[in-house]
């Protein structure tokens, strides 16, 4: 299965949209390959997760596709974030509540820091995935195979072996996530009515907790204003949208759900506004690309019915290699992880797979270079994407470049490494004559002790406190807050 490579060139044989189908993948080789024991097992799961409901809608998807065309235009703010691994187990009222509210309280202080509308896409309903760098790994001096999120195998030793089952329950749990996501969001939680609590106690330092105040009091002035002179006619004030997204990483997930459906009416996003004319003729892969104007005249397209957006990581996104060959077909905004080892040529290579019809805001880039490395390398994909004519939402994720192991071997990362990255994101964009669209990080409402710094001033000796994470370091409630805050601080300058 994984030798047949007849469109490794790019000069693709089945590049045109309609050859794809949810099961194209299959032909390509593949990176984080699950084998089963029993597939017969799979086989059942599958076919039952063929005949269930879609999660979301096209509808809903071509909602957040209009809403990263604004953000690729400059005109809105991504705020992606949730657990870097999320288990069934959060599928929790509390555990949900506090993810909403944090989204909620983070994205009101960046659009107090923007002065732009602000998109938000939880890393929930669905995020139970994870691609490993081993096959084994050692837990309590045990070794044994890798973790590889909820929706293949279970943390618990005894649970190691891959379970087919757990397909079928990765729909059953996102759907309850979601469904008490917009049962929330319906009754009230992110009804900006009601006062919030914003929680500032934990700061000790008397000139950030005049800094912070002083954007929590302007908000709340804001707030009681619109509401006094009845701003809110449209009832825009009792809800917010909030979309779900988690890596396409196990294919046979994502295809099962991907259903060909009919497209709504109103699913137009701008053509490409500010890139330069494109090419016509891809340099890299001699594909050539589409006029943007000529819009897909079917009546129907394939959508990934699990999540809202989804996006393709750093180990998985090789231009010949099955998971590209299954984001490319799908009519959901996707993301796709940049990182250190990512070319500027596979950067082109990618983009003309993907986006062919130069949508703007169909891709997502989520760089994670580390702080260390940034500056050499956002400037020249920059320079790449702006050459090709694809407008693309740029995203800053400050998380996964920045991991590092304390000298007792916990996996961990500094605040102030991630606000470096940010922070040299907002600047570096600035300077090239390009524009940060959004953040990714990797976040709970709860108060664990995974990150080291913030106003806490969590150090390596303290993270035993309250580690909880079952894949990588996430910041607590007061740290990504905080993190809004000092980002919000800069865009205002
Ligand atoms: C992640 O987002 O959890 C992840 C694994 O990131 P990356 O693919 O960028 O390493
Ligand atoms: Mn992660």
């Amino acid at each position: 299965m994984n030798g047949h490579h007849a469109n490794g060139t790019g000069a693709a044989n089945d590049a045109s949209p309609a050859a794809w189908t949810p099961s194209s993948w299959r032909s390509k080789p593949i990176k984080q390959q699950v084998t089963y024991a029993n597939q017969t097992a799979v086989d059942k799961s599958l076919a039952k997760l063929h005949r269930l409901p879609p999660i979301v809608t096209p509808t809903e998807i071509w909602k957040l596709r209009r809403a990263l065309a604004e953000v690729a235009q400059g005109n809105a703010f991504l705020l992606q974030g949730g657990d870097c691994a999320e288990l069934f187990d959060y599928c929790d009222p509390d555990a949900i509540d506090s993810k909403i509210k944090l989204l909620l309280q983070m994205s009101l202080v960046l659009i107090w820091g923007g002065n732009k509308p602000v998109v938000r896409i939880a890393r929930m309903a669905g995020q139970y995935a994870k691609p490993r760098s081993s096959p084994v790994e050692t837990v309590d001096g045990r070794q044994m195979p890798s973790f590889r999120g909820d929706i293949l195998n279970g943390y618990p030793a005894d649970q190691r072996d891959l379970d087919p089952d757990r397909l079928v329950q990765a729909y059953f749990h996102s759907a309850a996530t979601l469904n008490y996501v917009r049962a929330q969001l319906a009754s009230g939680i992110a009804d900006l009515h009601k006062p919030l609590d914003w929680n500032l106690g934990h700061v000790g330092d008397p000139e950030l907790q005049r800094k912070y105040t002083t954007i929590v009091a302007s908000i709340s002035e804001s707030l009681r204003f619109m509401r006094t002179v009845g701003a809110d006619t449209a009832g825009q004030l009792e809800t917010v949208d909030l979309f779900t997204s988690h890596e396409a990483l196990l294919l046979e997930y994502e295809e099962a759900l991907t259903r060909k459906l009919k497209h709504p009416a109103n699913r137009n996003v701008p053509a490409t506004q500010k890139a330069p004319a494109p090419p016509k003729v891809s340099p890299l892969t001699g594909g050539v690309l589409t006029d943007p104007s000529l819009r897909d005249p079917e009546p129907s397209g394939y959508y990934n019915t699990s999540a809202h957006f989804l996006w393709v990581g750093d180990r998985t996104r090789q231009p010949d290699h099955a998971h590209i060959a299954y984001l490319r077909g799908i009519e959901n905004p996707i993301g796709i992880k940049v990182g250190p080892t990512t070319t500027a040529a596979d950067l082109v290579h990618l983009l003309a797979l993907v986006d062919p019809r130069l949508e703007t805001g169909k891709v997502t880039l989520i760089t994670r270079y580390g702080a260390a490395n940034i500056a050499a390398l956002l400037p020249l994909h920059i320079a790449a994407v702006r050459a090709t004519g694809h407008t693309v939402v740029w995203q800053c994720d400050p998380m996964h470049g920045n991991t590092r192991s304390t000298a007792s071997g916990t996996k961990t990362r500094s605040f102030a490494a991630i606000f470096a990255e940010l922070a040299s994101a907002l600047r570096i964009h600035k300077e090239c004559g390009s524009f940060l669209g959004g953040v990714h990080l990797e976040l709970t409402g709860d108060a664990v002790t995974e990150c080291t710094g913030g106003s806490q001033g969590l150090q390596d000796e303290d993270l035993s406190l309250r580690y909880e994470t079952f894949c990588d370091p996430r910041l607590n409630e007061k740290q990504a807050l905080e993190l809004a805050f000092l980002v919000a601080g800069s865009q205002r300058g």
